[in-house]
Order: C-alpha cells, then sequence, then structure tokens
C-alpha cells in the first residue's frame, strides 16, 4: 500500500544536517505514525514520501523553507515573569506551549533578567538544512476516528 493522504503510514528514520552529524533519530524501536495529508510532519517530508510503499527507503535533502523555516527575529518576545503565573522556577531551556496569531507554538525561555524572561519562538530546527533517510515500515488505511481526529491512535490510547 502506498503512502497517500488518510492512511497511517509508520516510518524510522535518521536526520542528519548538512555536515552528516545526525539530529534526530528513530531507527530502533518503535516507529513513528503519522496520518498523511493532515499536517502531522512537515509539509516537504510528506512529499517526499507521497506514492512511496512499505520497504522503500526515501533519502531527500529539505532547504529550511520546506522543513522548519527561518530564523525569526520577531519570534522573539521579552515578556513579564506574571505571564508565567502557576509556575514556581522559570528556568532557561524550559518550553511551553503557546497561542500565537498564527496557530500553536512552542516557545523556549532563552534568558531570565529579574522579571523580564525572554522566549523564543523559533524552531530548535529554524535555518536548518534536513537531510532525512527515511524508511516506510507499514502504511494501512486510517480509522474513522483517526481521519476525524486528525491524527493517529495507537491501540493503547483509547481516546484523546
Ligand atoms: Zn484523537
Amino acid at each position: 500500500m502506498q503512502a497517500t493522504n488518510d492512511r497511517v503510514v509508520s516510518i524510522k528514520y535518521v536526520l542528519r544536517d548538512t555536515e552528516g552529524e545526525i539530529i534526530d533519530e528513530i531507527s530502533t524501536g518503535e516507529p513513528l505514525q503519522y496520518l498523511h495529508g493532515h499536517d502531522n510532519i512537515i509539509a516537504g517530508l510528506e512529499e517526499a514520501l507521497e506514492g512511496h510503499a512499505s520497504g522503500d527507503e526515501v533519502k531527500v535533502t529539505l532547504p529550511p523553507e520546506k522543513g522548519y523555516g527561518h530564523y525569526r527575529e520577531d519570534l522573539i518576545q521579552t515578556v513579564d515573569r506574571a505571564q508565567f503565573e502557576g509556575i514556581d522556577e522559570l528556568e532557561t531551556g524550559m518550553s511551553f506551549h503557546a497561542e500565537s496569531n498564527e496557530g500553536p507554538m512552542i516557545v523556549t525561555i532563552t534568558k531570565i533578567d529579574g522579571d523580564q524572561v525572554t522566549i523564543d519562538g523559533n524552531h530548535v530546527l529554524a535555518d536548518q538544512t534536513l537531510d532525512f533517510s527515511v524508511l516506510i515500515v507499514d502504511v494501512r488505511e486510517a480509522s474513522a476516528t483517526e481521519l476525524e481526529h486528525g491524527h493517529v491512535h495507537d491501540d493503547d490510547v483509547t481516546a484523546h
């Protein structure tokens, strides 16, 4: 079965930077499952996998604009510590889910100076050219619930 819209695709992959250093990998253990055509993974990778079947190995190099985008200064903000109400200890490196006018994003604290907290909404892989080696492990039809939710349901996860 081929990877295309509304199918669940299981992949293993190694992600390298342009120097060949491994940035991320899922090569042993459980593969990553995603629902094709539902923005579960970056668009450039999904495009590259389109039409491939289980057992296929796909190599693709994605420029930042097809990956996690370019680094943007306007995604760096300094906010008052009071914005983090309910969190006792703030540390640099902590990440939070935040709502922005461009949708949900993850922001990371990069600096704390008294009551001023600097947060950065850039993805850690912004500006990087991404070199993916992917093995398609399995492709199956999605269930009606998965299509409704727009993401994969594992057998052991009953509701979310
Ligand atoms: Zn769900």
